[in-house]
């Protein structure tokens, strides 16, 4: 089978839309056919400022929100990053792989250094896209479900596994992103311009866990666009155009058919349904997701045995990497 890694910041006790949409609804696919290891990546959290008891608590939120979307840990590992030691250590090879420049290149360090400030700026959200790509690695993964923001990290995980391939011979496959068609960039409900995410103001991000009453506040306040018609067109109506793409993927009629069918309507009538689209949705995961958590050691037994089964893997490959690389065997 093939192997497949994906993972996700517990940066924010909730998932968003656009998580769910982009990445988490392939991860629960592929589960169908694949061998997959998927994590809470908490040394990637504490790249921008946490509180330690929050990111504790989110951690186990995140796990919670995983297992009811459809994670299912019989077939697939749910572990949390940090108790797989291995990714760090083979972070560490691919860092001295990694060219500076290579590395400053990555937009998503320029935006999120830019939010923190040179001050607040570490070294460790520099080196996050390598971490990724260890966290790939260390599996062997062929395939990377995740959101289309994700592009340049994946590219730069493929050219490490080539280049480190090409140095010490045959170790890694070159893995292939798994991005969605419709979706793959759910924008802000407030600022269309920008992808949603969880580590911006909440007033434009659809939370998972959110009250419904506020799920559908926040979607009726939506920023929309000049002119009234519901018809998709990312250029002049990002807004609408994102409003229609959400509904679509959620409900699974084409945009077509609702465009069609919201014509000569006006764009409240589009919010007021796709609320109940996404209160509809978002309302059992809600529910399924309390349950777990309130079962905390059935959850902490999960994802004891989804590290206990990532680290078989992983342990291999790091014993593999250090070899080729020249490091004396201890013993
Ligand atoms: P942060 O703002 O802390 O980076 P995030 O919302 O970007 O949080 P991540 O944990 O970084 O969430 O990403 C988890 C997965 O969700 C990744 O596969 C990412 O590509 C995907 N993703 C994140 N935001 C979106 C979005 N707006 N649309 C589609 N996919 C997304
Ligand atoms: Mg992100």
């Amino acid at each position: 089978l093939p192997r497949v890694l994906s993972g996700i910041q517990p940066t924010a006790g909730s998932f968003h839309l656009g998580n769910h949409l982009g990445a988490l609804r392939q991860w629960v696919a592929l589960q169908e056919t694949t061998e997959a290891f998927y994590c809470v990546v908490d040394l990637h959290a504490i790249t921008v400022p946490q509180d330690p008891a929050e990111l504790r608590r989110n951690s186990l939120v995140s796990a919670a929100q995983l297992l009811a979307l459809g994670v299912d840990p019989e077939r697939s590992a749910l572990f949390v990053q940090s108790h797989v030691p291995e990714h760090l250590q083979l972070s560490w090879v691919l860092e001295c792989l990694t060219g500076f420049g290579e590395a400053s290149r990555m937009t998503q360090f320029k935006d999120k250094s830019q939010r923190e400030g040179t001050a607040g700026t570490t070294v460790g959200l520099f080196t996050y896209p390598v971490l990724m790509a260890a966290d790939i690695l260390v599996y062997q993964a062929q395939q990377v479900p995740v959101g289309d923001d994700q592009r340049q990290h994946l590219e730069l995980t493929r050219d490490l596994a080539i280049r480190f391939n090409g140095r010490f011979g045959d170790t890694f496959p070159v893995p292939e992103g798994v991005i969605p068609e419709g979706a793959a960039r759910v924008m802000d409900l407030q600022s269309p311009d920008k992808k949603m995410s969880k580590s911006l103001p909440p007033a434009g991000c659809i939370f998972l866990l959110d009250d419904p009453k506020v799920t559908a506040k926040k979607i009726r306040s939506a920023v929309t666009d000049t002119g009234r018609e519901v018809v998709a067109d990312p250029v002049e109506k990002p807004g609408i155009t994102n409003l229609l793409t959400i509904h679509s993927t959620l409900s699974g009629s084409t945009v077509a058919e609702l465009e069609e069918r919201f014509a000569g309507r006006g764009y409240g009538d589009l919010k007021k349904e796709l609320a109940e689209v996404v209160v509809d949705f978002v309302t059992p995961v809600r529910a399924r997701t309390q349950e777990l958590l309130d079962d905390r050691a059935e959850l902490e037994r999960v994802l004891a045995a989804g590290a206990a089964r990532a680290r078989e893997v992983a342990v291999g490959t790091v014993a593999a990497v250090y070899d080729r690389v020249g490091f004396l065997p201890p013993t």
